[in-house]
Parts: structure tokens; sequence; C-alpha cells
């Protein structure tokens, strides 16, 4: 059962009812700040709450264990508009511990999408035209790791100016408590 009609249900009574008025802001983040998290559901409500932020406080980028794949991907694009176009001086990644992206195995990932009905042939056509599945669906062994890969990809990114701040911090999924693993230093 999709959730779509449930949905929408709702947000036709969220909007007549003017609900949306508390959430009002515009486009630029008022504490010139973006986060790069994980999309992991217990973080929802959380983070931006155990850090004090409020509806047009701050850009948030979620990605599967706040992981930068990519030097020129999609993540990494969106922290380059945020301090360019949006006016963002400082970057926090937050990865958080018991994070699903822990201990990953690329191996298991595919062996589900297998039984899933994706054939082998399809795997070996993706192989083939040059993308590492293993390596791109691949987790880290602690989130600390994987904190500090990230960190380094946007501190040395070519694009990043030398004044922003990329800290790197770990949540705790349930109390929100952060543990502060990188404090960002300007770049010489
Ligand atoms: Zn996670």
């Amino acid at each position: 059962m999709s959730r779509l009609q449930e949905i929408m249900n709702f947000n036709r009574s969220f909007v007549e009812e003017a609900q949306y008025e508390e959430f009002r802001t515009d486009k630029f983040p008022d504490k010139k700040m973006v986060i790069l998290t994980c999309m992991d559901t217990r973080l929802v409500e959380l983070l931006p709450k155990a850090m004090s932020l409020r509806n047009g406080d701050a850009k948030i980028i979620k990605s599967a264990g706040a992981i930068v794949s990519h030097p020129f991907g999609s993540i990494m694009r969106s922290i380059i508009v945020a301090v360019y176009e949006l006016g963002a001086k400082e970057v926090f990644v937050i990865g958080h511990y018991d994070c699903g992206m822990t201990g990953l195995s690329a191996v298991d990932v595919l062996e589900k999408a297998r039984q899933s009905g994706i054939s082998n042939e399809v795997m070996q056509t993706v192989a083939h035209s040059g993308i590492d599945l293993e390596r791109w669906l691949k987790g880290f062994d602690h989130v600390q790791e994987g904190v500090v890969k990230s960190v380094s990809l946007i501190q040395n990114h070519p694009l990043l100016p030398k004044n922003i701040l990329v800290h790197g911090l770990i949540m705790d999924p349930t109390t929100g408590k952060l543990d502060v693993l990188i404090e960002g230093q300007q770049k010489e």
C-alpha cells in the first residue's frame, strides 16, 4: 500500500489551515551553515532539535553515512552551491553512532539485489560500463573513519574557498549528544 493518498489528504488540510505559517522563511540559511548528515530516520527531528536549528537556519544534505563518494558528485555540488549561492560559511559533517553504513558489505547488498530479481547480466553490464559496484556500495568500518574521509574530501576540494570551516562531528542517535571529532580551521 502506497502512502501517497494518506499524505495528500493530510497535505490538503495542512495548506488550508495555513499550518505552514510557523515555518515561513527564505532560501538563505540564517546561521550560514550547511550540514551533511546521514539519512537515518532517528535523526529526522532529533538532529535539528539537538542543535537548536529551526526552519531556515541551515542547509541540510543527507546521504547514507554522510559519505561523499565522489569529489564531483551531487553531494559536493550541493555544498559548493550552498557556499557560493546561499552564503554558507561553515560545513558540519555529522555522522552518528550505530550507523547502517558501518560494516556494510557490498557483497550482501548485491546478493539482495540478485534475490530481488536483478539479473547477473544486468550486473555484468554495469560492471563493464566501468562502475565498480563493490566500491560504490561500500560503507566504513567505523563511523569516525567515514566522517574523517568526508571532512578531508570537502576541506581539500579545489573549489572550496579557504575561509570555509569544515567540522566533523558524531551524534548519539538516541540522546542527540554531539562529539566533536574535527574542529574546522581556516586553510593557510
Ligand atoms: Zn547512518
